[in-house]
């Protein structure tokens, strides 16, 4: 009788099965780097531990819906960072916050967020939330806690939050607003995309869930999309249970990205702190500039509390060009065309990224809906790279200098420069009043 084969025979199955070596394949030696382990499933050692780990009486990987090595590497690495208990990574930080929505509350829920949030999560609150889970947002100024206090109801479950807040970088006060959300009970989620777990962490001053876009600073270089959510293991464990259920993991390959991206999280956060400081002075200062967006300003009416909360202000500023959106228009094409300055929609990355929130991240909210939020047709956000400082100081020198070349440009800089320099929205009178108070 031929020798029995265990390999097989066919083509295919040797194909698969022929080696000998991969077979045997077990990382415990001294690797220096975690290898990714770019696999769907995960082998049993025996039948009754896949029964365990099927039972929930056993930890174990079995199927990558589910969690797989690379990711758990990651979200212990994010969880430690941000001080929390445990985390879970996705395929997306939106994919975070929908899964994380649909995990916590049901039908009849209310949650409170703040008014200014990244243009997707803005239509997640506004339209999906509402409209296919029952869970109504209310979008409320929390510059002012009787605010939240009034919006308050038997139904509320919960407050979301940015701060810094994309795009217009208002600063919310997170101590204040936690202890709000503790007198009632509420559970405080804040996405922490913008600040980083460098500059904030929203946990030690009692946030109970942290967001997020893993796509910008935590990965830092623009080439994965990712998003992840942090909290107690209690609430981490029925974020996983739905996210087993709905499937919007992170594959292998980007979870090691990220967690190369991590190794240099410090240095690169150092330098995002350092340029943005730096070109927010000099766009405050230039004369085609109208308004500065970064709560790191000396004339910034949020710096006190920013600099109370956050350990720098992190790499994004907007600004308002004294002119109109042909004007926006030719200053952001100049630049892409002429300079390394990126016309790009993210943010957190090594590259310098300019774009028009009017006209891209948070094109989808009605005009009307989006100037009252504070984000003016005008507006100009900036990703501030991790470039050399005079580079991109340069590039903006350069590209003002073509617009003063261009039709109109004398008439838009007789337009006065407006100090605001603090949040997005006009405060009212009451507002301004309780400011001062504070
Ligand atoms: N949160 C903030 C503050 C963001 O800026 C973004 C994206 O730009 C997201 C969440 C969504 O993250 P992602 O694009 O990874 O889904």
């Amino acid at each position: 009788m031929a020798k029995k084969e265990k390999r097989g025979r066919g083509i295919a199955t040797r194909a698969i099965h022929g080696s000998k070596t991969e077979d045997k394949v077990e990382v415990k030696g001294p690797c220096s780097k975690v290898p990714i382990f770019q696999t769907a499933n995960y082998r049993f050692p025996d039948v009754q531990t896949a029964a365990n780990i099927f039972a929930g009486k056993e930890e174990g990987y079995f199927y990558g819906r589910f969690g797989g090595l690379n990711a758990t590497i990651i979200e212990e690495k994010i969880a430690s960072l941000e001080g929390a208990e445990a985390g879970r990574m996705f395929s997306s930080g939106m994919a975070a916050i929908s899964n994380t929505m649909i995990a916590l509350f049901e039908k009849g829920d209310e949650i409170i967020s703040c008014p200014t949030v990244y243009g997707c999560t803005d239509d997640l609150f506004s339209h999906f939330c509402p409209n296919k889970l029952g869970i109504k947002v209310h979008f409320v100024d929390l510059n002012d806690l009787e605010n939240l206090k009034n919006a308050i109801n038997k139904n509320t479950k919960a407050v979301f939050i940015e701060s810094p807040a994309n795009p217009t970088l208002e600063i919310f006060d997170i101590r204040l607003i936690a202890k709000v959300c503790k007198e009632h009970n509420l559970i405080f989620m804040i996405d922490n995309t913008f600040a980083s777990p460098y500059n904030q962490r929203p946990i030690e001053m009692g946030a109970n869930i942290v967001f997020h876009s893993a796509t910008k600073y935590l990965n830092g270089h623009s080439d994965v999309v990712a998003g992840a959510v942090v909290s107690t293991k209690k609430i981490i464990a029925k974020v996983k249970a739905t996210a087993g259920l709905l499937g919007p993991s992170i594959g292998p390959f980007d979870a090691f990205l990220i967690n190369r991206g991590l190794e240099t999280f410090e240095l690169r956060m150092q330098r995002h702190n350092e340029n943005t400081a730096k070109i927010a002075e000099f766009l405050s200062g230039h004369k085609m500039v109208s308004v500065v967006y970064y709560p790191g300003l000396a004339t910034s009416g949020n710096r006190i509390l920013a600099l109370s909360q956050m350990k720098g202000c992190s790499g994004v500023l907007s600004f308002e060009l004294k002119g109109n959106m042909k004007m926006v228009e030719k200053l952001l094409n100049y630049l892409s065309d002429n300079t390394f300055i990126k016309l790009a929609v993210s943010l957190g990355s090594t590259t310098t990224m300019i774009q028009c929130p009017a006209l891209m991240t948070h094109a989808a909210i009605p005009r009307a809906k989006r100037l009252e939020k504070g984000i003016a047709d005008t507006m100009i956000r900036l990703a501030v790279g991790i470039e050399n400082y005079e580079d991109i100081e340069s590039a903006f020198k350069e590209a003002f200098k073509y617009l003063e070349t261009q039709n109109g440009c004398a008439a838009h800089l007789r337009r006065s420069t407006r100090h605001i320099i603090n949040t997005g929205r006009r405060l009212t009178k009451t507002q301004k009043k309780k400011r001062k108070n504070r």
